[in-house]
């Protein structure tokens, strides 16, 4: 991929792009980054880029030195007809984040136009912007930061750039939650330790209080993020159980639930003919489990828990009522994604295929979703998107 920057101000690229991660990527080839002068393209002896804002105020830079610059990279990369995506560093973009960072990665050449002084002329960004962004809620006094910060967080992405693959997957953000702690030698410091659990050894160990602390810090530092965090990931075992009738839909259920990893679908049935039938109809390699009833289901993953795996000690699963209709004391999905990420898994999700409630007393409710007005498959495809689905 290829970046493009127009600025004012090219020298502030140079030890950027030559310096640590940026720089050694760029040295090996792995994207490539220029920086336009957009003075060799102002008008007359003094190159002239800006001028008064109309109305009085500051300086602005000028439409026609930003379209020449423009023109000349496409006319210079042969893109005419494909034309680069553009963007425009602004405090009054929308705020920059992973997903916007993932946008960028898919674009094979990004042009970066940096404003200074008060801005860019508006009728240049009308006509040739794609994207404007904001790196915060303050005032820089031009774009050539907020574009490094840019291309830094876009290179991260590309293969080989951070050096250990895989690492970049487990930052911030990426799966919807903030990293965990990080410690290094020495062992103790200024009387503060390190939690035992990373000086065990046991990679099963640090894998869970890994997890455990992003949830944690996430849940205390940007509860917003909840909603795009993939639950099963960090809560760990997750169960959907479906009281139902016939086995006519059950391929379909069994698909979906495996996409987004539930670990296992459990069907109760209290007719134990029909149990038969669809047993023999879904052959042994189903991967589903058939249940007289909700209760042996709660059990049998309960006992589950038991035999270890990440709910180890918290082994009975948090039930929760996908309900068709509103009912007392019904939760927000998100608070009930909360909920479940503080507690630890496993959960136990449960639906009907029918218009019936459940009576259990233990159980947290949540909200119909999509005020209950969903066919049964889209209810099921809403409530793994909302607490399995990653960003
Ligand atoms: N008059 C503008 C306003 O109040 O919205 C501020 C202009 S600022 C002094 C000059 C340039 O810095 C902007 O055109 C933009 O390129 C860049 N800039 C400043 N703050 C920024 C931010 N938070 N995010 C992205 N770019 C920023």
């Amino acid at each position: 991929m290829r970046f493009t920057i127009i600025t004012a101000f090219p020298d502030f690229f140079r030890d950027f792009l030559s310096t640590s991660i940026v720089g050694r990527a760029v040295k090996a080839g792995l994207f490539q980054v220029e920086a336009i002068d957009l003075r060799s393209f102002g008008k007359g002896a003094y190159r002239q880029i800006d001028d008064y804002a109309f109305g009085g105020g500051g300086m602005v830079l000028a439409p026609k030195p930003l379209k020449d610059a423009l023109n000349a990279v496409s006319a210079r990369t042969g893109e005419q007809r494909q034309k680069p995506f553009l963007i425009c560093p602004t405090p009054q973009g929308a705020l920059l984040t992973q997903e916007t960072v993932e946008t960028l990665y898919r674009q094979p050449h990004v042009v970066i136009v940096c404003g200074h002084y008060e801005g860019i002329d508006e009728r240049f960004i009308e006509g040739e912007v794609d994207l404007e962004v904001s790196i915060g809620d303050c005032v820089l006094t031009g774009g050539e930061i907020p574009a490094m910060v840019v291309i830094d967080a876009v290179s991260r992405l590309i293969p080989g750039v951070v050096g250990k693959s895989g690492a970049v997957k487990e930052d911030s953000f990426y799966r919807g939650m903030l990293d965990h702690p990080h410690y290094t030698r020495p062992s103790s410091w200024e009387g503060r330790g390190v939690p035992e659990a990373l000086l065990s050894g046991d990679a099963g160990d640090i894998d869970a209080w890994r997890r455990k602390e992003a949830v944690a810090r996430t849940v205390t530092r940007r509860p917003d993020l909840l909603a795009k965090s993939d639950l099963g990931y960090y809560a760990g075992e997750v169960y959907v159980v479906i009281e139902c009738g016939s086995a006519r839909h059950v391929g379909e259920w069994a698909k979906l639930c495996e996409s987004y990893g539930v670990s296992r679908l459990l069907l109760a049935m209290n007719s134990p003919e029909k149990r038969e039938i669809l047993r023999q109809d879904l052959g042994e390699s189903s991967g589903v489990k058939l249940m007289p009833s909700l209760e042996y289901a709660v059990d049998w993953a309960a006992k589950k828990g038991k035999k270890g795996g990440r709910g180890k000690g918290k082994n009975l699963p948090l039930l929760v009522e996908v309900p068709n209709s509103e009912r007392e004391g019904a939760r927000h999905w998100l608070d009930v994604k909360r909920l479940v990420l503080e507690k630890g898994g496993p959960v136990l999700f449960y639906l009907f295929e029918d218009d019936r409630s459940a009576e259990k007393s233990d159980a947290i409710r949540l909200v119909p979703l999509q005020e209950g007005k969903l066919p049964f498959y889209g209810k099921l495809a809403a409530l793994l998107d909302r607490f399995l689905g990653s960003r």
